[in-house]
């Protein structure tokens, strides 16, 4: 068994987070090889080294002394190293980076959060460090370099057989820094499994997995036990935010489980995600309830529209003209609405609504604001008819307007919008009759 075993910011924020860390690894033997995020929050009013090290960067593009906080972010290491009684010589380390600061790269500088923690982590455990870079290979135009760096991780593993590695950056050929997206850590994780074709990811958290619900709107929701990949796309795209969402493809081209675990309860059981549920599992009808708020459309009504060929393509340019990612296009016989972002269009819309009116020539253009979008996911809807009834049923029974309906011809979800003010109404009624009184879902 060979595990690729990922701890984010939190679970090593400090020298008490390194402590359950090591107790982690040394209960299990697969767990050869650790990536470690940069040390993150120890609580909610403390910073994260990597947000210190943007502000580094932020101090030199201005011109201003980051003495100061450079010390801060020291202390943070020096404290670590102390209280575990290691001997990383963090302060040469950063005299050194001090000394070189001008001529350093910003990716370079942010990069550190991890380069430093991942020391800490190599000599708290006893296994040996290996940098990424030379090893998470980026082409120059930033992306990843997949191929060499699957042979870059075989040979390392090869020459060393475990490590500990930090998360979040890479490099090109010629040793540059490259930086992967703000919790791109989890990304590392995954790409490393893929390459060294582990039997599972882990992913150590601060929460014991997906949850059913978002805890803000549902008291205490139930966690995700199973959970498909699609699925958590699905649930991870609307809003609920566990894992990096580009997480998923390195482990899901090669079929390997990512299993989210807590490091502060390291006993509960956790989200398995993986790409089809075993057979003859119980399980729920509903895996999960997600959704966003402040989207609006714009309405479109055009008289024998059903019939006339590249009015829809014509209106869906206008949007790309303004860069704006379209959410969805409901339609309608003689209308069709173009669901967005609100956000996405706040500079814009009136534009849009010109172009369209000049362009295409409706009967009536109209944007509707305030609308939410809610995902309710599970594999197993499909095949239980009824289902999208039963869901409509009780949010017109709570009194609440549902203002459009989708679903996808994989029917893994039903995702409908209600006004902004009945978001959280409709997500709790349905959690209330689905998930909180399915006795699979345990
Ligand atoms: N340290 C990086 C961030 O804060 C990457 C990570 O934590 O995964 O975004």
């Amino acid at each position: 068994m060979l595990k690729i075993t990922k701890f984010g910011g939190s679970s090593v924020a400090s020298a008490e987070q390194f402590k359950k860390v090591k107790a982690i690894v040394e209960s299990d033997d697969a767990r050869r090889f650790v990536v470690v995020s940069a040390a993150g929050k120890r609580s909610s009013a403390d910073n994260k080294i990597t947000d210190l090290l943007y502000l580094v960067n932020a101090h030199r593009t201005y011109h201003v002394d980051c003495t100061p906080l450079l010390e801060d972010i020291k202390a943070r290491f020096v404290e670590i190293r102390d209280t575990l009684g290691l001997s990383f010589p963090v302060e040469k380390h950063f005299e050194e980076m001090t000394e070189k600061l001008p001529r350093l790269s910003p990716e370079f500088v942010v990069s550190r959060g991890e380069w430093f923690t991942g020391q800490l982590m190599a000599e708290y455990l006893g296994l040996p460090f290996v940098d990424a870079v030379g090893v998470v290979m980026f082409h120059h135009d930033g992306s990843l370099d997949l191929e060499r760096t699957q042979s870059r991780v075989r040979e390392t593993v090869m020459r060393s057989g475990s490590f500990v590695m930090p998360g979040f950056y890479g490099s090109t050929i010629d040793g540059d820094i490259r930086l992967l997206d703000r919790g791109g850590g989890d990304i590392t994780g995954s790409i490393l499994a893929k390459c060294l074709g582990a039997d599972m990811y882990e992913n150590w958290t601060d929460v014991s997995g997906f949850l059913t619900a978002d805890p803000r709107i549902v008291d205490k929701p139930r966690p995700i036990r199973r959970i498909t990949f699609d699925e958590m796309r699905e649930l991870s795209y609307m809003g609920a935010s566990v894992l990096h969402e580009d997480a998923i493809f390195p482990v899901r081209d090669a079929n390997i489980p990512i299993v989210i675990k807590n490091t502060n309860r390291p006993d509960d059981p956790g989200t398995i995600i993986r790409e089809t549920a075993k057979a003859g599992e119980d399980e729920p009808l509903i895996t999960g309830i997600a959704g966003k708020k402040d989207f609006l459309t714009v309405h479109i009504e055009k008289n024998h529209l059903s019939g006339s060929i590249g009015l829809v393509r014509k209106v869906l340019a206008i949007f790309e003209r303004y860069n704006v990612s379209i959410e969805h296009i409901p339609t309608g016989i003689d209308s069709f609405g173009v669901v967005v972002n609100s956000a996405d269009v706040r500079d814009s819309i009136y534009a849009i609504v010109s172009d369209i009116q000049r362009e295409i020539q409706p009967d009536q253009v109209r944007v509707l604001e305030g609308l939410a979008l809610i995902s309710v996911v599970g594999r197993n809807m499909s095949a239980r008819p009824g289902t999208s009834g039963r869901v409509f049923g009780v949010i017109g029974e709570e009194g609440i307007n549902v203002r459009m309906i989708m679903q996808s011809a994989q029917e893994i979800n039903i995702i409908f919008g209600v006004n902004n003010d009945d978001f959280d109404r409709a997500i709790r009624v349905i959690y209330d009759n689905f998930v909180a009184t399915d006795e699979s879902a345990n």
